[in-house]
């Protein structure tokens, strides 16, 4: 059987840079999901811009092909054939991702991808849901947070240092927006998985954090 590390926790808590240097470190596939409905959000955007419906976009699951391919040491995303690793991290998509993810039939869609991913390789996956509905088995599951003012600030200069113009302020509230919608929805909310480890990496560094995920989650 192969193993399964579930990582789940608020928007900007690090999962996804500590997620990819964590699967690295165990030699497993990384997979992150934000990036699968960051996707969908992306395509719905394109096709309706901000007015549509559920119904809408339950039409159009069937115009995405979404792929996951490595890239060296990174994952790219590629939606019918293209790459759009980069476009998917605008402010404009995680609102779509987060407005989409809350529909049941875009769940389904994506958790028959994910599961499939995990039937295969060993795997580190990250999200909201990961622990809770994805990978109920998986052989360990980490709830990674930090205090809602040391996510925004490192959110703020991840888009900084990925080119983008922002603003700490609007970074935060539109964070906790996100993490409302995400904790509050009726289908898959992010909540902490009751054999889950919580990993509070406010007073952390990088460097320790992720020594930590790493004692946590290597096979003994
Ligand atoms: O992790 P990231 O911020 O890239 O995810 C984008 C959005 O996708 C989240 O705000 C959340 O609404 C949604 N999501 C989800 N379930 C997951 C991963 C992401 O609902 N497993």
């Amino acid at each position: 059987m192969p193993r399964s590390i579930a990582i789940d926790g608020p928007v900007g808590a690090g999962k996804s840079t500590l997620g990819a240097e964590l699967a690295r470190l165990l030699g497993y596939v990384y997979v992150d999901t934000g990036a699968l409905y960051r996707t969908v959000g992306h395509y719905v955007l394109k096709k309706y811009g901000n007015t549509y419906s559920e119904e809408d976009v339950v039409a159009t699951l069937g115009e995405i092909n979404i792929e996951q391919r490595l890239a060296g040491d990174t994952t790219k995303i590629y939606l019918n054939g293209s790459d759009v690793s980069a476009v998917i991290r605008d402010d404009a998509v995680s609102a779509a991702a987060s407005r989409v993810s809350g529909f049941k039939r875009v769940r389904d869609f994506l958790f028959a991808l994910q599961r499939d991913v995990a039937k295969g390789n060993n795997v580190v996956m990250d999200g909201r849901d990961i622990g809770t509905v994805v990978l109920p088995n998986a052989d360990c599951k980490l709830f990674l947070t930090a205090s809602c003012e040391v996510r925004a600030k490192r959110r703020t200069q991840q888009l900084e240092r990925a080119g983008q113009k922002v603003n700490y302020n609007e970074v935060l509230e539109n964070m906790k927006e996100r993490d409302y919608n995400d904790t509050n929805r009726l289908i898959a909310p992010l909540k902490m998985a009751d054999d889950a480890i919580l990993i509070d990496s406010s007073e952390k560094s990088f460097e320790e954090t992720l020594q930590e995920l790493y004692e946590l989650a290597r096979e003994d």
